[in-house]
């Protein structure tokens, strides 16, 4: 999950506050950002679920705030990494990533057994945002 910036720097890993229309704080949203240059872009793995999230907003939320990590398996993976303010660490993502896989397929599987079929939908749906994009090993 390394990213080198157009400046030549090594972009950082951080959670952040992303303003949406003004109105909606949505904490938690891991960006990389260049501690040369200041620039800063979402990371390619959370765009997907950042889209949906504006998406269920519509043109005139009411004035909120919420944590993206309630919306993005990564957000929540990255929050649980230990990511206030330090840098990641790629093993223990590694590690969360597989963890968090582990566990939704148990759930799948209890799902599964209980013929929850809307349930296994979700599952399958969270288990395919983590797959899409695992990161370099
Ligand atoms: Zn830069």
């Amino acid at each position: 999950m390394r990213k080198r910036c157009s400046c030549g720097s090594e972009m950082k890993i951080r959670l952040s506050t992303v303003i949406y229309s003004g109105r909606v704080e949505i904490d938690d949203v891991p960006i990389y950002s260049c501690p040369a240059c200041n620039r800063s872009e979402v990371i390619p793995e959370v765009k997907q679920d950042l889209t949906g999230l504006i998406g269920k907003l519509g043109d005139k939320p009411p004035k909120q705030s919420l944590s993206f990590s309630e919306w993005s398996e990564w957000a929540d993976l990255l929050l649980q990494a230990g990511m206030g303010g330090k840098e990641p660490d790629a093993r223990e993502i590694e590690r969360l990533v597989e963890e968090r896989v582990n566990d939704l397929l148990d759930l799948h599987l209890l799902a599964q057994s209980l013929n929850d079929a809307a349930w296994q939908e979700e599952l399958r749906a969270r288990l395919a945002r983590i797959a899409r994009r695992m990161p370099n090993t």
